[in-house]
């Protein structure tokens, strides 16, 4: 037997990340303009990489309590009680992770029997069905239309529910549409989770990137607490992506399972990270607003460039991606996206790799600089003459 054919079936089956995949042969190339990754384009802002710094040289490098240091956690769950009136106990119902990504995989984890239906609204990002898989559930994908401002309705989600559904797992504002649920929606889905008794996950690490309205805390509705896995980060919004740490705030129940998982697999997040987190919440406010604002504008030039260009798309009020549909060239996403990038050295991503409802879209990340984004809009707009 091959080393190859000895991988488990659940990893031989899973696809590798539509993302990464195309990212590797980007790398390769001079001259790209890249719209593919979704990463802040900024810096940490400086207090808070000094608050680390600081940190190191008074000693803190050893590990923390698997849940993460106290001080952390009180900040969290300050800031969800002044920002969203809903409470949660710092010591029993917050676990700090390595990034939202562990936090999902935890809570997929900690949840999942073999066979449990999970439903996702698609696209969305790439690791849900692959957490729900790899936690040995069944995700039951439910597309979302731009019709419909890619927003998933109550009827959509009755039409797929079934004995065996034990969860919804929602992420808005959503990586790749930049779809945002008003509350009234919100509070129709909280009512559809109550009447089947599913747990929701909700996955709301783009919600200080909300341009359009505020954005409402799915636990913060009335009765949903108890049965969401809420999860969130410091990597969007204070440009942190390699400090890797997020949170996760629920139950006590589901809480101590996930620190189960957590204390073998993890045992906690780095301790640097922990303490930059802690500065980013106490002071880090303002440089968060400023990057905010600045794409908030970046996403305006985008969607401006996108409509003279004459491509079809949605107007994104939340994270930082912009959906144009590429239907009216006749290509497949990933065909568009792999010619653009042969012709014009532009890099974004097929639609498709956010699941199957996201062929005819591609993913443009727009942070990234004006100056970028402007080429990037050029080279795009020349491409697309072709097809004319
Ligand atoms: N959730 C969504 C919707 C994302 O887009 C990403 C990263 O792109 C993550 C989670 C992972 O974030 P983290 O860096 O906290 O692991």
């Amino acid at each position: 037997m091959s080393w190859a054919e000895r991988i488990s079936p659940q990893v031989q089956t899973l696809p590798p990340s539509g993302i990464r995949r195309f990212f590797d042969i980007v790398a390769e190339m001079k001259g790209v303009v890249s719209l593919g990754v979704g990463e802040p384009d900024f810096v940490t802002p400086w207090h808070i990489r000094e608050s680390c710094v600081y940190g190191l040289q008074r000693g803190y490098t050893a590990y923390t309590s698997n849940f993460g240091l106290l001080e952390l956690r009180q900040e969290i769950t300050n800031l969800f009680t002044h920002k969203f009136g809903v409470s949660y106990d710092p010591r029993r119902e917050a676990l700090i992770t390595v990034g939202v990504s562990e936090a999902l995989d935890l809570a997929m984890r900690a949840i999942l029997s073999p066979g449990d239906e999970v439903l996702i609204p698609i696209p969305s990002y790439v690791s849900y069905t692959a957490c729900v898989s790899l936690a040995g559930g069944i995700p039951v994908t439910v597309p979302t239309l731009m019709e419909n401002e890619f927003r998933v309705t109550v009827s959509q989600l009755e039409a797929l529910v079934t004995p065996r559904t034990k969860a919804l797992l929602i992420g808005y504002p959503n990586n790749p549409t930049g779809a945002i649920m008003p509350r009234e929606e919100l509070e129709a889905i909280a009512a559809f989770a109550e009447k089947h008794d599913l747990i929701v996950i909700s996955d709301e690490i783009y919600g200080d990137l909300t341009y359009s309205g505020t954005h409402t805390c799915f636990s913060s509705l009335p009765g949903m607490r108890e049965r969401t896995i809420l999860l969130n980060g410091f990597s969007k919004a204070y440009a942190m992506t390699g400090w890797r740490i997020g949170y996760a705030l629920s139950n006590p129940d589901f809480i101590a399972a996930m620190n189960k998982i957590h204390q073998y697999t993890m045992l906690c997040a780095p301790v640097t990270g922990q303490i930059a987190a802690i500065e980013a919440l106490i002071n880090g406010q303002h440089s968060m607003e400023k990057m905010v604002r600045e794409y908030n504008g970046r996403r305006r030039l985008m969607v401006e460039g996108f409509r003279k260009i004459g491509l079809n798309c949605f107007e994104p009020k939340g994270a930082f991606y912009i959906f144009p549909s590429i239907k009216e060239t006749g290509m497949t996403s990933l065909a568009f996206a792999e010619e653009l990038l042969k012709q014009e050295k532009v890099a974004i991503v097929p639609g498709d790799a956010f699941g199957e409802s996201g062929e005819g879209f591609v993913r443009c990340s727009y942070a990234s600089s004006t100056a970028n984004l402007t080429e990037a809009l050029t080279r795009i707009g020349r491409f697309i003459q072709q097809f004319r």
